[in-house]
């Protein structure tokens, strides 16, 4: 791997950094919408809204699906300069936050399983910021063990019909389509007999219900499925083989919530150092350095992964790696803005520093270490595939 830009990423990254300046919103601009957190009327709805504009933008420049084939929709470059695009556009006010399941997940796991006319009808309207995906895997007993999964889809000629109940599904009140799995085949093991689905979201018997977290947000939701209807042209892989597509589809959710990761959060702690004239404590210099450092280990991580994918590797453990770091990050991240505050620590936007970003970022550390499979499990994968240890118990 090589840390610095060759003479073309280079001239790519010129090329994207004028195009941003020209275009993007600025950080820390009234329409900044980059942080994903709300203050005033900002709402998920709005935020939502937001990313599908900025979506629509990226895909009219040509910057939207960078590393996707041409044939797919996308500019056809390298991973590499997928990752350069990001960490340009992290300098702004902007998001497509929304369409990480849509375009990070759920179109690589497409153009890996899906058919042509599947590939045909859904990558080009999530790439024009039309379609949003959300993703229906967890249920109430099934999260680290997804095995276990129980809803049923039951063949009926040309269709399946489905029954059950998902949760924690991101965003499905605002999605288009959602990626289901449920279990087409009782009788066979844990990871046999499950398929994969496209599932309409406003659908009959898909029926929707917001959870009100911590910080007041409603970001993921209840989902019953009461006898959905699925054609069965949108089943994803082959039927009772939805195993395979799960695990493309979580291993390209951990690549995508460690690149998320902001280049642009240790320059802000210090500005907001600055602000409370703590930045010559050495507590907090010497705390900051970790930050740095973790941040620094993250990007490196993040372009070792895009160029091994580069080559045509496929993301493995390295994602959980990614994501485990990415989830300690953030959670020092959040402890010690917090702690810089002292008392104020406990105001909430718009009396709080920088508007109560930093108060979002402790609230939401927490669901980092939980959300694409909790740092245990990751340490789990790690543990077997990296350091070859015994396999846990299951
Ligand atoms: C912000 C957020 C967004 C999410 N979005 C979605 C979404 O869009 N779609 C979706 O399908 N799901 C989503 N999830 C759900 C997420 O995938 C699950 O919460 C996660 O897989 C853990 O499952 P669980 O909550 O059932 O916890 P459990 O699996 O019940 O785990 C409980 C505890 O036991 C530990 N544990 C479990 N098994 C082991 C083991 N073998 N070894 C060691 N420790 C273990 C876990 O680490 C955890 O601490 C989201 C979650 C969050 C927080």
């Amino acid at each position: 791997m090589d840390f610095d830009d060759t003479p073309e990423e280079a001239a790519f990254r010129a090329e994207a950094r004028t195009w941003l300046a020209a275009n993007a919103v600025a950080k820390g601009d009234s329409g900044d919408f980059s942080t994903g957190y709300f203050s005033g009327e900002m709402t998920t709805a709005a935020y939502v809204e937001r990313c599908r504009w900025w979506q629509g933008c990226l895909h009219a420049a040509g910057w939207a699906g960078i590393s996707w084939p041409r044939q797919f929709g996308g500019r056809g470059a390298k991973p590499i300069e997928e990752a350069i695009f990001a960490e340009e556009q992290a300098r702004f006010g902007v998001s497509v936050g929304a369409f990480a399941v849509a375009i990070g997940m759920v179109g690589p796991t497409l153009m890996q399983h899906g058919t042509p006319d599947q590939q045909a009808r859904w990558l080009a309207p999530m790439l024009r910021g039309e379609e949003v995906w959300c993703q229906l895997f967890s249920e109430p007993e099934a999260g680290s063990d997804l095995a276990s999964l129980r809803t049923r889809a039951v063949r009926d000629g040309g269709e399946f019909v489905v029954d059950g109940q998902k949760v924690w599904t991101s965003n499905a009140q605002h999605s288009e389509w959602g990626i289901l799995l449920a279990r087409t085949d009782p009788a066979s093991g844990a990871h046999a007999g499950i398929t994969a689905f496209a599932v309409r979201m406003d659908g009959p018997g898909v029926d929707v219900r917001p959870l009100r977290q911590l910080n007041g947000e409603a970001h993921f939701n209840e989902v019953f499925l009461d006898g959905v209807r699925i054609a069965a042209d949108q089943v994803l892989g082959e039927v009772d083989e939805g195993w395979k597509v799960a695990r493309a589809t979580l291993s390209n959710e951990r690549v995508a919530i460690a690149g998320g990761s902001g280049v642009s959060d240790p320059e802000r702690l210090r500005a907001l150092a600055r602000e409370l004239g703590v930045h010559h404590d050495a507590v907090f210099r010497q705390r900051f350095a970790q930050i740095h450092i973790s941040n620094e280990l993250l990007r490196y991580l993040k372009l070792r992964t895009r160029t091994a994918m580069s080559k045509g590797a496929r993301p493995g453990p390295e994602a959980s790696i990614m994501k485990l770091s990415y989830s300690r990050y953030v959670k020092a991240l959040g402890d010690l803005a917090l702690s810089m505050q002292g008392a104020r620590g406990q105001l909430e936007h718009p009396d709080a520093s920088a508007d109560g970003v930093w108060q979002q970022k402790f609230l939401n550390a927490v669901q980092t270490s939980i959300g694409g499979g909790t740092d245990e499990i990751q340490r789990n994968i790690i543990g077997e595939r990296v350091l070859g240890l015994p396999r846990d118990a299951r």
